[in-house]
């Protein structure tokens, strides 16, 4: 057939917004087509002007004069845009139609003005202008380029009803009248969107948005190939991508899949539309204007699958939900029945109900601006069971619906729990879930707090089920955070490309200040990124910053050793923040703060791992955690927990003096600034206490049997100098310690000790064949004796348990852990 080749181009208001848009549209018609011809162009008012005449309308009712500021406005814009267009020689015919048409519209509003009355007839007429102008400057622009059109008003073929605001279409007529016109028209036809006219011929519209519409009963009425949809973004998007930046176009969807998404928020497609095109499964393609050689979305009659269960998830804010319930439910016949007629009288629509299987109760959600007189449909309608108290009305606002939209769902088990696991592990609430009877949707309600985080975590769950995304908040950049920094840059790519890690530096802060970047802040020059923009730092605004925003997966690592940044692991846990730390004090604080952390910790979806709390990345924690999970019982833990002291007594041992050794320590870096912190072993204290704590006993850090290696005076010095002083004058007392092991065969070591749940940290002398004799520069060791691993042979661990590169290393780790256990 002849005719099965035309297609219809659309344009909306931003493609018609301005005269470089209107290029751009000019350039796209003009393309040949190699396919099909385009029989007609139907457009948009400019963007706004729909809304401006709307405003001049109401204001002029009101005699408002303010209305003829926004008239001069209009007027000018659409002007500039003739000029900007029209060349000179045809500029005077142009500018003419432009200016007689706002012409009849000022005498109208003046009308409007002096009646003090718009009725909805008036404000139709006066909304058609949008169309009319942008279309008739159009047309001028393209005679002037020398393309053969011809302006057609859609009032004069698309008939309605005189439902004025949102007219329903005569068909039989307007196909009628289509067809005969373009039957005499062979020229392109430049055609008003959204306006018709009665069978009187008032002019009415199709009702907001309705240019869509326009291109579709156009398309319908001429059997056209396609129609093309042409608007500001690449087509229906998997989800919102202001909401979801990872979102993408959708390349095929169905026109049923299309209207399930747009009924739940996605504003590409007006669904009503489709109708016309639908029936004649006609397909429409949805491009972008502004990036026309991108695919854009086909909707058409069938849909595709595209390796996803769901095509796409939308979202709708705005919502409340009800609740009728009571034990008046069970023998009230036709509940439903009943909720659905009383709402349906008060033209309040229902976007999605559930029942509870007892019976007993029923959930529906309403938009929130329908509240009130839902709420009043409701109590009446149940007026004579709410006054013998047999069912209660509850209400609850500020909910948002999300909708995994996809025909591919349709008997595919699983989908539900996937969403539910998903929402779950992200600490979103469900307030309720349904599935649409066709399949085609499951809808979910939750805070609307919680949408955009939900509507992320749903969207990589579908649509990247094998990505693992991890967004890192880091808390100080010292040597073990930059370290962790550099190991993350080094180690990304492969991650991501051998296991699906998405891993991303969300948030760094250090005494510097602080920096938030949702796309991830480069840890390759992060230091460059924190000096070019960040704000003061402040631990609150920090911890504040990372609970509210809506990424999935979020890490908060602490890579201080501050008791204050410890105390809020807490709040960030139960916000569903998993934490991750080399940091001691939060676990060696009082147990009570321990077990609470530990309690939080157990909720699906966060972690607080912190294998680097004792001997850095040597699987000490997790090795503990395993054995006691698996039902064996910890007997006794012995270790040379600190890298320092394993350094200070080797170098003891060989034969230098003890004061001499920790100035070497000191020297080499493996100390702290002041080798007191290291002497007084509190820093073994914690660690042991720790480890105890894991294997099941609920210690004090007071409980720990503590031997200092400061002595009073030398803890008393006022500087590090003055202390090595001191320090000298104690050298024979550990030269004769020393000899008196030696004598035995033993060697110096200070060793932590969990035994019949007593903990002892102090200097014990060891012989062969103890495991710890033979310990070499600054390695740690610990053996654990359990039910299964005896006393004389105990698992036994060493390695280096210090320094920046291993214990990044170990936070690394859990933060890989952390992905694992969130994906
Ligand atoms: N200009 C009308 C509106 O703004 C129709 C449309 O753009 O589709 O609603
Ligand atoms: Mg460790």
């Amino acid at each position: 057939m002849a005719t099965k080749a035309l297609k219809i181009l659309k344009f909306g208001g931003t493609s018609m917004g301005s005269a470089e848009a209107m290029q751009q549209v000019i350039s796209i018609v003009r393309k040949p087509q190699r396919d099909a011809r385009v029989a007609a162009v139907v457009v948009s008012a400019m963007s706004g002007v729909t809304d401006s005449l709307i405003k001049i309308a109401r204001l002029a009712a009101t005699q408002d004069n303010s209305y003829k500021q926004l008239l001069a406005e209009l007027e000018k814009r659409h002007l500039r845009t003739v000029h900007a267009l029209v060349r000179r020689k045809r500029r005077a015919e142009a500018e003419k139609t432009v200016k007689a048409l706002l012409g009849y519209l000022k005498e109208i509003v003046t009308g409007i003005w002096l009646v003090r009355e718009l009725s909805p007839g008036a404000l139709d007429y006066i909304m058609s202008y949008g169309e009319r102008l942008s279309a008739h400057i159009l047309t001028h622009a393209m005679r002037d380029k020398g393309i053969a059109v011809e302006y057609l008003n859609a009032r004069t073929v698309v008939k309605t009803d005189a439902n004025f605001g949102e007219a329903a279409v005569d068909f039989t007529a307007t196909n009628r009248a289509i067809k005969r016109h373009f039957a005499s028209h062979r020229k392109l036809q430049i055609v008003t969107g959204f306006i018709g006219s009665t069978a009187d011929n008032k002019t009415t519209t199709l009702g907001r948005g309705g240019s869509d519409y326009t291109a579709s009963i156009f398309g319908a009425a001429l059997d056209v190939q396609r129609i093309e949809i042409w608007t500001d973004v690449s087509g229906v998007y998997t989800a919102d991508p202001r909401k979801v930046p990872e979102a993408r176009p959708i390349a095929v969807m169905s026109y049923r899949e299309a209207v399930e998404m747009s009924y739940f928020g996605a504003k590409v497609i007006h669904p009503p539309t489709m109708r016309p095109a639908e029936l004649k499964r006609i397909p429409i393609v949805i491009k972008n204007t502004f990036e026309p050689a991108a695919p854009g979305t086909i909707i058409g009659p069938k849909s595709e699958r595209n390796g996803a269960i769901a095509k796409g998830i939308s979202s709708v804010g705005g919502i409340a939900m009800f609740q009728v319930e009571g034990v008046g439910m069970l023998h009230t016949k036709g509940a439903a029945g009943r909720i659905f007629a009383a709402l349906a009288r008060v033209r309040v629509g229902v976007l999605l109900i559930t029942q509870a299987s007892s019976q007993n109760s029923i959930s529906f959600a309403v938009y929130e601006r329908h509240v009130e007189r839902a709420r009043a449909a409701i109590e009446e309608e149940f007026a004579a069971e709410r006054a013998r108290n047999l069912i209660a009305i509850g209400l609850e606002r500020d909910l948002s619906i999300i909708a995994v939209v996809g025909e591919g769902m349709h008997h595919m088990p699983g989908v539900a729990a996937r969403v539910f696991s998903t929402l779950g592990k992200n600490g979103v609430n469900i307030v309720a879930i349904a599935q649409g009877s066709s399949e085609l949707n499951i809808s979910v309600v939750v805070s609307k707090a919680d949408e955009t985080r939900a509507l992320r975590a749903i969207h990589t769950s579908f649509f990247f089920p094998a990505l693992k995304p991890i967004n890192i908040f880091l808390v100080g950049a010292g040597l073990i955070g930059s370290t962790l920094l550099r190991q993350i840059a080094n180690q990304r790519e492969y991650l991501r490309n051998a296991y699906g890690f998405a891993i991303k530096i969300a948030g760094i802060g250090n005494s510097k200040g602080m920096l938030f970047v949702d796309e991830g802040i480069d840890p390759a020059n992060w230091k460059n990124a924190m000096t070019r923009s960040r704000s003061r730092m402040s631990l609150k605004k920090f911890v504040e910053m990372v609970t509210a925003s809506s990424l999935p997966s979020k890490v908060f690592v602490d890579c201080t050793a501050s008791d204050e940044v410890a105390r809020t692991y807490a709040d960030l846990l139960r916000h569903h923040v998993s934490v991750v730390t080399p940091n001691k004090r939060a676990n060696s604080g009082p147990y009570a703060y321990y077990q609470e952390l530990a309690e939080l910790s157990k909720r699906p979806g966060v972690s607080f791992l912190y294998e680097t709390n004792a001997c850095a990345a040597l699987p000490i924690i997790s090795m503990i955690d395993d054995l006691v999970l698996s039902g064996d019982r910890i007997r006794r833990i012995e270790g040379v927990l600190s890298g320092t002291m394993s350094y200070i007594f080797n170098a003891f041992a060989k034969s230098k003096s003890f004061s001499e050794s920790v100035a070497e320590a000191k020297k080499l870096g493996f100390t702290e600034p002041d080798p007191r912190q290291d002497l007084n072993g509190m820093d073994v204290a914690r660690k042991i206490l720790i480890l105890a704590r894991k294997s099941g006993y609920p210690l004090e850090l007071k409980d720990v049997k503590l031997e200092s290696l400061l002595s009073p005076a030398a803890a008393r010095a006022k500087s590090v100098d003055e202390f090595f002083k001191r320090l000298q004058k104690e050298d024979a007392t550990w030269e004769r310690r020393k000899r008196a092991a030696e004598k035995k065969g033993q060697r110096l070591r200070y060793i932590a000790t969990l035994e019949k749940g007593k903990v002892r940290v102090g200097v014990r002398a060891v012989a062969l064949p103890h495991p710890f004799f033979e310990l070499e520069g600054s390695d740690n060791i610990v053996t654990i004796a359990t039910d299964r691993y005896s006393a004389e042979s105990p698992l036994l661990i060493q390695g280096p348990g210090a320094g920046g590169e291993v214990t990044a290393a170990g936070v690394f780790a859990d933060i890989l852990r952390v992905a694992r256990d969130a994906a």
